[in-house]
């Protein structure tokens, strides 16, 4: 068994355009290519289905997790 070890560095961003939240390794967005990230967001939507209508309020294209609000 590998035990993962916590890194620091792994921050989670959020995206400015799509509001899709990941983890801040790639510097850029991998939903819509956006490189307009902030670390400063607050509430969190998970979404499942993209067809759901959550997902149509949201905007969201992708699977994932989403901001609601980002700075
Ligand atoms: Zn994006």
């Amino acid at each position: 068994m590998v035990m993962s070890k916590a890194n620091p560095s792994s921050k989670q961003l959020a995206c400015r355009k799509c509001k899709f939240v990941f983890s801040g390794e790639e510097k850029k967005c991998p939903v819509c290519g956006s490189t307009d990230l902030s670390d400063e967001w607050a509430g969190l939507v998970i979404i499942l289905d993209t067809r759901s209508k959550l997902a149509e309020v949201i905007g969201a294209k992708k699977e994932g997790r989403y901001a609601i609000r980002v700075r």
